[in-house]
């Protein structure tokens, strides 16, 4: 059987070695080989676990978030309530059941879900029965009007470039051939003008990331929220400024070589919430880069955390604090999940976020 390595092997021998981008959005979104287009990749027995899969409170409290932040900006009649990346539609659902009781927001929302997985639509279609939602591939194709949208994690699986720090120059890392095995190669390093402000902050050797496709999604988010109003909320891992090789393989929870299972390994990079805020600001206003754990505790996590812990008794008890400590403490996902809401200048941030 042909796999993703004898393919991306072929068009190498034909076109040259690849571009890091192409090699991450190949494994990930090859039609019959890409990881969300075959594999099921989430919960315990999958290769990992997002906060919505761990316990319904996150969608809870976002849900809530979204609803008081709709009600601030007036409670338009009709709005698109759009998720990026719904994974298995957990989170949407969540929303959408802690939000039922919210006069008129259900009413006003009209639900619509980025993904372009096939497989993972009919998940979500399956958690999402009564929602009507309709899909779209790209964030383009959303209708206009106010708009609150979240997406968690993401922003981590779009395709990153990584550059490698010469004198005052830098090389681009490539996916090539060497052996009849996928090899990380390199470009002759050059100068590159839109990196000159990394001279600053790296060394030689030193790796930076970018992502463009990244940028270009936070942008078009904040134009659109200028433009009609509404709010997002994204969460990710990652930090302020990425430094360093952050790309990653993971399967079945473990760690695995960049070309050890393409197609089969999760590949994720942290995100850059700096180049997401450069390409808000000319159009929109972003909180401070929050983490998750604080973010959740200012919502109340712990009050709704020991209401739900009520009604628990034996393993489920124990899953549920083991969750609750999971999402918010700092050596878990509580420091290095990060969250980052835009909104339209002038308005008021969503609860939970600070300027
Ligand atoms: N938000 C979910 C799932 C995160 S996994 C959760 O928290 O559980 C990443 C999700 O993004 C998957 O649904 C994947 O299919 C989708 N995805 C990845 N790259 C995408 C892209 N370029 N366009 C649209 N969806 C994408």
């Amino acid at each position: 059987m042909t796999t993703l390595t004898d393919i991306l092997l072929q068009r190498i021998e034909m076109d040259g070695p690849l571009r890091l981008p192409d090699y991450m959005a190949e494994c990930l979104m090859n039609p019959q080989h890409g990881y969300y287009t075959t594999q099921n990749p989430f919960g315990a027995a999958g290769d990992f676990i997002t906060a919505p899969e761990l316990s319904q409170m996150f969608g809870e409290l976002l849900g809530l978030c979204l609803a008081q932040c709709w009600m601030d900006q007036g409670a338009p009649q009709r709005f698109i309530l759009a998720e990026l990346g719904p994974g298995r539609g957990t989170l949407m659902a969540d929303i959408l059941r802690a939000t039922k009781a919210v006069p008129g927001f259900h009413a006003a929302a009209e639900i619509h879900l980025v993904e372009t997985s096939t497989l993972l639509r009919e998940q979500q279609a399956s958690a999402l029965p009564d929602a009507l939602p309709t899909w779209h591939d790209s964030l383009d194709d959303l209708p206009e009007g106010p708009l609150f949208l979240i997406a968690n994690e993401f922003f981590d699986a779009l395709p990153i470039q990584q550059f490698e720090r010469a004198d005052t120059g830098w090389s681009e890392r490539r996916v090539g051939a060497k052996g009849g095995q996928l090899h990380l190669g390199r470009t002759p390093a050059q100068e590159i003008p839109h990196l000159s402000h990394r001279l600053q902050d790296t060394k030689p050797g030193d790796i930076v990331e970018l992502c463009p496709a990244a940028a270009q999604i936070a942008g078009q988010i904040a134009q659109r929220i200028a433009k009609h109003g509404g709010a997002a909320l994204i969460f990710d891992y990652g930090d302020w400024r990425s430094l360093g090789d952050t790309l990653q393989a993971l399967r079945h929870h473990e760690h695995v070589g960049l070309f050890e299972s393409p197609g089969q390994a999760d590949l994720t990079a942290h995100v850059d919430f700096e180049a997401l805020a450069m390409a808000i600001a000319p159009h929109a206003s972003y909180s401070r880069v929050t983490p998750q754990g604080l973010y959740l505790e200012r919502l109340g996590i712990t009050a709704r955390a020991q209401a739900l812990a009520k009604n628990l008794r034996g393993e489920a008890l124990n899953l549920h604090i083991a969750a609750h400590r999971r999402l918010t403490h700092p050596q878990e996902m509580g420091t290095l999940f990060k969250t980052m809401a835009i909104v339209a200048n002038g308005a008021a941030l969503p609860p939970g976020y600070e300027q």
